[in-house]
């Protein structure tokens, strides 16, 4: 917390709306849209919510297939299983590290020759940066099959100068506490069709009927964002700029402190995307793969904390037993990867002092 999210709180306490409606809460929605440049956001009270209602506003059903992108933290896949619809995990590609255009169709085409048409599909801007989001949405396009983009950790990001997230059919953030801003805990549904937003806030308030008692005749949730988490992301959203400024200086300290070593790669940035470098990652070639544990362990013993690659979702017990399209392209990243230390409060000493922990590991 480093702006006016205390301000924002004592304005709740003073108004009394202290959970789900008030001021803050409609203002942040507000914002949200207007930074993002949507029609609606829908706040709610975690990234994985949003998810779960995007899916349900695209009606998704029990037994349905939802193609999704398998290089991804568990959330975003969980909702599938909720819905008891079928998830169908699809590879990154290298210049991205995101959902594999070319993998994407040849799932699509798959799964219609073995007799269904994949309902959604979830693509991932993961680690900030964008997919290769043109070609996915015209397969997309082409076989009539919604998008949905999980940018939960991708607010701040672009695509030539569009927010990630306002693509598809529904996109999401999150505002957990290890996201680039947060809210304590807090997502949001955005979406430039009223009509899915409005259905998002009814299902995310219990699905309650007009009527002057409770009616109901539908499965709702307990998933709006309350007025207080609403504060602290009204205060956050204003450090926005400066959270993605801070995030992109660290990785361009890292890139250049590291730029020696032929063997490491940072997750590449193509023209026209622009990343708010949320983690800043790289991967190793095959040969040096090992050397990947080497840092996290060197950098444990010194106290620093660093992290593997995401573990592709089709490769944990949870989920390989379902369809995947690919070529290991994302199992390479998870064996050769390492995610370096990226939180906005990182000093210059920090991170000098990280480097010079991997520089000794590796000389
Ligand atoms: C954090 C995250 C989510 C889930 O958001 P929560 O607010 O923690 O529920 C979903 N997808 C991805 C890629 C994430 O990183």
């Amino acid at each position: 917390m480093s702006g006016r999210e205390m301000a924002f709180i004592q304005q709740a306490f003073r108004e009394n709306y202290i959970t789900t409606c008030g001021s803050n809460l409609q203002n942040f929605e507000k914002s949200l849209a207007a930074i993002t440049g949507t029609q609606k956001a829908v706040a709610l009270n975690s990234g994985t919510a949003a998810i779960h209602l995007a899916l349900k506003v695209l009606e998704i059903q029990a037994g349905d297939e939802v193609i999704c992108a398998s290089f991804t933290f568990v959330a975003t896949a969980n909702p599938i299983l909720y819905l008891q619809a079928m998830p169908v995990f699809v590879d990154s590609e290298p210049e991205t590290w995101n959902m594999c255009p070319d993998a994407l169709e040849s799932a699509i085409q798959d799964r219609i020759k073995k007799g269904k048409k994949p309902k959604a599909i979830i693509i991932v801007h993961l680690y900030g940066m964008s997919a290769k989001i043109n070609q996915l949405l015209a397969i997309a396009q082409q076989y009539q099959i919604p998008v949905i983009e999980d940018a939960a950790e991708a607010l701040g990001s672009t695509y030539e100068n569009q927010a990630l997230g306002t693509f598809g059919e529904v996109g999401i953030f999150s505002f957990n506490g290890n996201k680039i801003i947060t809210t304590s805990g807090g997502g949001a549904l955005v979406t430039n069709n009223p009509t899915y937003a409005k259905k998002a806030l009814f299902l995310a308030t219990q699905a309650k009927d007009l009527a002057p008692h409770y009616q109901h005749s539908e499965v709702g949730y307990n998933y709006r964002m309350s007025n207080i988490a609403a504060s602290i992301g009204l205060g956050q959203l204003e450090l926005l700029p400066e959270r993605v400024q801070k995030r992109r200086a660290i990785f361009q300290f890292y890139q250049e402190s590291l730029r020696n070593y032929d063997f490491i790669h940072f997750q590449p940035e193509p023209t026209a995307c622009f990343s708010n470098r949320w983690l800043s990652c790289f991967v190793l070639t095959q040969d040096q793969a090992l050397k990947a544990e080497k840092i996290r362990n060197a950098l444990a013993a010194d106290n620093i904390e660093s992290r593997p690659l995401w573990k592709p979702l089709h490769r944990q017990p949870l989920f390989n037993a379902y369809p995947y399209y690919g070529h290991e392209v994302a199992e390479n990243f998870f064996d050769t990867g390492l995610c370096l230390p990226s939180g906005s409060d990182l000093t210059d000493d920090d991170l000098e002092r990280i480097v010079q922990v991997i520089h000794k590991e590796l000389i």
